[in-house]
């Protein structure tokens, strides 16, 4: 079981596998005043920046389920270096429909919301797993301004138009939901840039040292093209933020 290769290829380097930089992890994992001993789910946990830092900085107990191999491996080196192993542990899974053995005080999705077949999908497949009175935590794009051709959404990656909200569009999509929006942590373009410009290079070394590999064709036109797609594209019309929700 795994995710498409060219992600574990163009991503096998990064450690926050979306716009989010580790301040921002950071700052987010302050804003919510975690406490020692708090327990958090992360569904798509990549490779466990969010759970391991969280458990070195402010010691909380974290399970992560995440279907990328490479990541799930990175994930359990990540918490060996940063000596959490005791805290938190890594499931190599599909994480559609996981449920939490033990319930949690924050369950979280990152930029993986199709997991739970979308947002609201996956805020109730969160809820399942939470303790009353918890956190959800929802990482997800939104539009900076929406695109005004379908085929400008398409070169942000977007299926159409109508797939992502603006930002008080979202907001209110989470009201509609019966959700407290209670924090948010917003992703910069600097932030979009580590994550999509740290790629380029990942990708050009890997086709150097893998040049008969069957699977050059596809990085090489992602190299191709993406420069030029992302500066065009999702830089200027996607944004991206982690909201903090809590039942009304
Ligand atoms: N939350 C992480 C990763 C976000 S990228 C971070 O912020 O760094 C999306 C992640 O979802 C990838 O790690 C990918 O491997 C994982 N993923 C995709 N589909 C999945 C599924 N069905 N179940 C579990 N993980 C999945």
């Amino acid at each position: 079981m795994d995710i498409p290769r060219i992600f574990n290829i163009a991503e096998s380097n990064h450690r926050i596998h979306n716009p989010f930089t580790s301040e921002d992890l950071a700052t987010l994992g302050a804003a919510l005043h975690l406490k020692a001993g708090n327990r958090v789910l992360d569904l798509g946990s990549g490779s466990g920046e969010l759970l391991c830092t969280w458990a070195k900085d402010f010691g909380i107990i974290g399970t992560g389920v995440d279907m990328s191999q490479l990541f799930h491996t990175q994930a359990k080196l990540r918490a060996e270096e940063l000596a959490v192993v005791n805290q938190v542990g890594f499931i190599h899974d599909d994480a559609a429909g996981y449920i939490a053995t033990e319930k949690v005080d924050v369950a979280a999705c990152i930029g993986a919301t199709w997991i739970g077949g979308g947002v609201a999908g996956t805020i109730e497949l969160l809820d399942k797993s939470l303790l009353a009175g918890g956190i959800i935590l929802i990482g997800e794009p939104y539009w900076i301004q929406r695109p005004p051709t379908e085929d400008i959404a398409k070169g942000c990656l977007a299926g159409a138009i109508s797939d992502y909200l603006l930002l008080p569009e979202l907001i209110r999509s989470f009201h509609a939901l019966n959700y407290d929006v209670v924090e948010m942590v917003l992703a910069d373009q600097k932030g979009w840039d580590r994550y999509m410009a740290a790629q380029w290079l990942t990708m050009r070394r890997w086709l150097e040292t893998n040049p008969d590999d069957d699977f050059v064709e596809n990085v090489r036109a992602q190299l191709d093209s993406d420069p030029e797609r992302y500066t065009r594209y999702t830089r200027e019309y996607m944004g991206w933020g982690v909201f903090a929700l809590m039942k009304r």
